[in-house]
């Protein structure tokens, strides 16, 4: 098993009920996984939003932010049309996390795609 995703399983077993939310960044050629918190709750919305602090000292700390890693309730695997919508502002891949099952799925964000 690959090191980010046993995090990211972790993070998001540990955060249940609650959706986890990290980045997956490159540092000095690996892959890691970079667990945020999730201020969901300070903005009123029923997804996930990451500590903007959290982000800022991941980006100062790794070489590459690579995508937004987060889990859903009761581990749904289905994009809501908030993450694509988010996926496709920050340009990012988005990771979606079940841990009960070990699997990743993403999405790309759709530039210049006219669908
Ligand atoms: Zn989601």
């Amino acid at each position: 098993m690959i090191m980010w995703k046993e995090k990211a399983f972790e993070h998001a077993t540990k955060e249940q009920p609650l959706e986890c939310c990290g980045l997956l960044v490159k540092d000095k050629g690996e892959l890691d996984y970079w667990p945020c918190r999730n201020v969901a709750f300070k903005h009123d919305v029923a997804n996930f939003v990451i500590e903007p602090d959290d982000w800022a000292i991941c980006e100062d700390s790794v070489d590459e932010i690579i995508g937004i890693v987060h889990s859903h309730p009761e581990f749904n695997m289905e994009f809501s049309p908030a993450d694509k919508a988010s996926c496709n502002a920050l340009e990012l891949r988005f990771y979606l996390v079940n841990p009960n099952t070990k699997s990743i799925i993403y999405i790309d964000p759709e530039i210049g795609n006219v669908n």
